[in-house]
């Protein structure tokens, strides 16, 4: 019984150190953005599929019994492919979603909007900004001066001269957070909903200073597929469908 796990995730690599562990074959996917990818235990490949139905037919060439999606919540496409592909060819498929931060303590005090667009609109004019939306969102907020960027590669692209790349991979303390904040003299902290513990501790360290914080929402996660939070789920789901 094969699994594919589509990755990119801390909780796509967990799956499948435990997956490994547990004696499973599996593959994980990576889509290549990162040159330098965290190490993960078991068998790799990278590179997009070529859509739906290249997915598809992916599943059937390698024989693939099983799919856990643990991508990225705003890995939006690949997750709509995974969906139309395990539909196509009867696959299983499960998405592990990471808890959204809507219910994190200080939700009701942050401005929520809809896209990165909006999320720029509103930071226009409130002076220093923290964006952590990582880099392929960046060009989003190029209107933005007066901007430090937290990412772990930088883009292809130059970033705008006046911003400051700050080159880092999580996951971060509350007082290192905390510094960050205060050193750069942030006004407006900007983040996606990715949600879980990881990348957390900016929100906290946001409130405590009174640093202002602008969230981007999830879109939904496609209909019809079941859903866990975590990685230890997933393998509970994986051993029930072996
Ligand atoms: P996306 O917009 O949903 O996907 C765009 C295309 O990239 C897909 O159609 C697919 O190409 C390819 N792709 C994406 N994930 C793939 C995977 N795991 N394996 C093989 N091909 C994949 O995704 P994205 O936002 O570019 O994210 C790409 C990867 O980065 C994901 O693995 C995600 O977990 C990770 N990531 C994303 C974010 C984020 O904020 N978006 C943050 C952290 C990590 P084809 O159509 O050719 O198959």
């Amino acid at each position: 019984m094969k699994t594919l796990i589509l990755g990119g995730t801390r909780e796509g690599r967990d799956l499948a150190d435990l997956l490994v562990t547990g004696g499973h074959e599996v593959i994980t996917s990576l889509a290549g953005r990162v040159r330098r990818p965290a190490h993960i235990v078991g068998e790799v490949r990278v590179g997009g599929f070529g859509g739906a139905d290249g997915l598809a037919d992916w599943l059937l060439d390698n024989r693939i019994d099983r799919v856990v999606d643990a991508t990225h919540p705003f890995a939006e496409q690949i997750s709509t492919n995974a969906a139309m592909a395990c539909r196509k060819t009867g696959t299983p498929l499960l998405r592990i979603t990471r808890p959204s931060w809507a219910s994190h303590p200080l939700a009701a005090t942050w401005t929520w909007v809809d896209s990165h667009d909006d999320a720029s609109k509103e930071a226009a004019g409130c002076g220093k900004v923290l964006l952590t939306v990582g880099k392929q969102s960046l060009d989003h907020y190029r209107n933005l001066p007066n901007v430090a960027a937290r990412m772990v590669e930088l883009p292809e692209e130059p970033l705008p001269v006046s911003w400051q790349p700050l080159l880092e991979r999580g996951p971060f303390t509350i007082d290192s957070e905390k510094e960050l904040l205060h050193n750069l003299g942030i006004d407006v902290l900007v983040t996606k909903d990715s949600g879980g513990s990881l990348t957390d501790a900016k929100l906290t360290a946001a409130g405590d200073l009174g640093v202002r914080v602008i969230v981007v929402r999830r879109a939904p996660v496609p209909k019809d597929v079941a859903q866990v939070a975590t990685p230890q789920e997933a393998l509970a789901w994986v051993n029930r469908t072996s």
